[in-house]
This record gives C-alpha cells, structure tokens and sequence, in this order.
C-alpha cells in the first residue's frame, strides 16, 4: 500500500520488475471508437490501434471486431509470454463478476462475453473495467491525477460517465456500474427519452449523439412561447445536413444565436450534474475528457467554471481538460492489467 496525502490510501501493487518492463494489453471500447495498444507499466504505448466500434448487435462480430485488435498488436510485438495481462475498458453498463457487457437496448437484456472470449482465445488473463472508471486510473497513474486520491474523470462523449476515486479507493459497485452518472435525472420532466430506455437523463440531452435531440426541445420550447422569432435566420435552419453536435457546436463557434443558446442550454445542465457530482464525492480534482468535450473545450468549460460555485457545498475542486487527451481509458486499462492497482481476481 501506497500512502497518499496522510491517511488516505491506494492500493498499489509493485512488482521487482521496473514498471518500463512491464507489458499488457489493453483496449478501451467507446460507444462510436475502439482503441488498442501494447504499452508499458510506465505508460507508454509501443503499439496501437483504433477502428470504429462493431454493431453491439451482432454479439460475434462485436467480440471478434476485439480479438482481432488485439491480435494484430501481440503478432508483431515477439513472444506473446512477454504479455502480463489483457485490460479492458468498456462502456457500460458491465457484469464485473461475468465479465459481459449488457445491452440495454434489447428487451428482455442482452449481454456480450467479452472477459471469457478473451481468456479463451489469449490465455491470459482479463481485468474488466466500465471506460471512464479506467480512465481514473489513467489520469491518476498517467495524467493530472498524481497523488490525488480524491479524484473524479468525467467523459463528454457519445454518452456520458464518470470514474470516482475516494480516500484512494476506486468505486466499483455491485456489478461495476458505480460511475453511471449519465443516467442521473436532470430534467423532472422526462422530456427525453435516453438511449437506456428511460427518459429525463443527462446523457438524453448533453451527449454527443443525443445533443440534436435537445436542440429540437429547445427549439420547440422557443416556438411554443413565441420566442423563435429573433433566432429566424439561424443557420441551423438553412442547412440541409442532418443536424449533428458537430455542426451545432460549429455554428455556436460562428456566432449563430441560436447555436450559442443551445450550448448555453448544455452547459446549465453540464454544471448542475457536474455540481451533483462534487457534492456527492467531494474531489480534489476534476479532469474532463471524451470526444464532445476534447474538440469543444472553448464551449464546454467556461461555462461550468463560471457557475459551477452557484450549486457548490463543498469547497471548489480544480477543473481541467484531461491532458491524457482519448488516451486515459486505454491508459486505465494498461494500469488495471498490470495490477497498478488491485481491482479483481481475474
Ligand atoms: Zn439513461
């Protein structure tokens, strides 16, 4: 064990091995990317790979889409038995125990075997870990994190999560889903359905694949008070493109009124649950990352370090932009392969 600022803890395992020496695989599966990578207990990456995420509903597709990741990095990296372990950071929500991913799309659930096709097909061993909940602890191995042992990783991206570091103790939960705060209610309304099947959630309006959805409400709500008026020459309505978060934040980056208005609609809500957050876990430290965020962070932070005091109790904690860039959970998953720090027996 590790000490970290007096009495808090974090369970560090060392090995007689320099860290540089020390290899595993791991791969961070993202709702829109993959990524893969050979690298080292120091946190460099000899290798990687990245290829957009297979449908989650093709269940073989979706697994081999992996092995073949991770196969094409051990074929050329020499003796597989240099290879410690095999990290997985994967979105969820997650078994831990079975090591599966659940679809919650499907009714009645579906699940996918990743951790046991892993073991099958590598002989190695798999540590199983929920995406942002790695990206903990590769912001706190790898990143900003070091030697905060109070720290939150929040991800902006095709959904929202976050990883949660307390007194140096990773939260889990029951089943691995601990960090699952895109699925916090935001909106007592439930004017949004989520893509979990329920409605009123963060993810249903801030995320990068439902933030269309929101602006439609948004523009709705303007229209039914008579108030669309002033935004009538919004671009947003000239366009013939589907409307996406890419153009939404392009065209709030363009000075379009109602483009900024929406933005400014995403950054109440990203505060408010952001607020939420602090309140609950009390960090030290924040880092931001995900794909929303990492290529808008002009529109994203200011307006949750401008009025994130309004919802604090507890005592502000420094807020940043990862600096691990997409790279944090991969890095995570490095660190929980190679028992940086103890998660599970695998
Ligand atoms: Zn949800």
């Amino acid at each position: 064990m590790t000490s970290i600022k007096g009495t808090s803890r974090i369970e560090v395992k060392e090995s007689k091995t320099p860290r540089a020496r020390r290899l595993a695989i791991s791969v961070d599966i993202g709702k829109t990317t993959t990524r893969a990578c050979l690298g080292q207990g120091d946190g460099k990456i000899i290798r990687k790979n990245s290829c957009r995420t297979a449908s989650f509903e093709n269940a073989d597709g979706f697994v081999n889409q992996v092995i073949t990741m991770i196969g094409s990095l051990l074929d050329n990296s020499g003796p597989i038995e240099e290879v410690e372990a095999i990290g997985i950071a994967a979105f969820g929500p997650l078994d831990l125990e079975k090591g599966t991913i659940i679809n919650t799309s499907n009714s009645p659930k579906s699940s996918i075997s990743l951790r046991e096709s892993l073991k099958n097909a590598f002989g190695h061993s798999v540590v199983f870990l929920n995406d942002a909940t790695a990206a903990t602890l590769g912001e706190y191995f790898f990143g900003a994190g070091e030697r905060h042992a109070n720290l939150v990783y929040l991800t902006l991206s095709t959904g929202i999560g976050a990883g949660i570091l307390v007194d140096g103790h990773l939260l889990l939960g029951k089943d691995g889903n601990a960090g699952e705060v895109g699925h916090m209610t935001v909106d007592p309304a439930e004017r949004l359905a989520c893509g979990c099947g329920k409605k009123g959630h963060w993810e249903a309006y801030c995320s990068g694949q439902n933030l269309p959805n929101f602006a439609k409400l948004i523009v709705e709500d303007l229209s039914s008070s008579g108030k669309l008026g002033r935004f009538s020459n919004s671009s947003l309505f000239g366009t013939t493109e589907a409307l996406t978060s890419e153009i939404i934040c392009r065209e709030a980056r363009n000075k379009d009124e109602l483009a900024q208005k929406i933005i400014d609609e995403v950054g109440k809500l990203n505060t408010i649950a952001l607020a939420n957050i602090i309140n609950l876990y009390d960090p030290s430290l924040v880092t931001i990352g995900g794909s929303v965020c990492l290529k808008n962070p002009d529109l994203i932070l200011p307006p949750i370090l401008k009025e994130i005091d309004n919802h604090l109790i507890n005592r502000r904690p420094e807020i940043i932009i990862t600096p691990l860039g997409d790279e944090a959970g991969l890095l995570g998953a490095l660190a929980a392969a190679l028992r940086l720090y103890q998660i599970q027996p695998t």
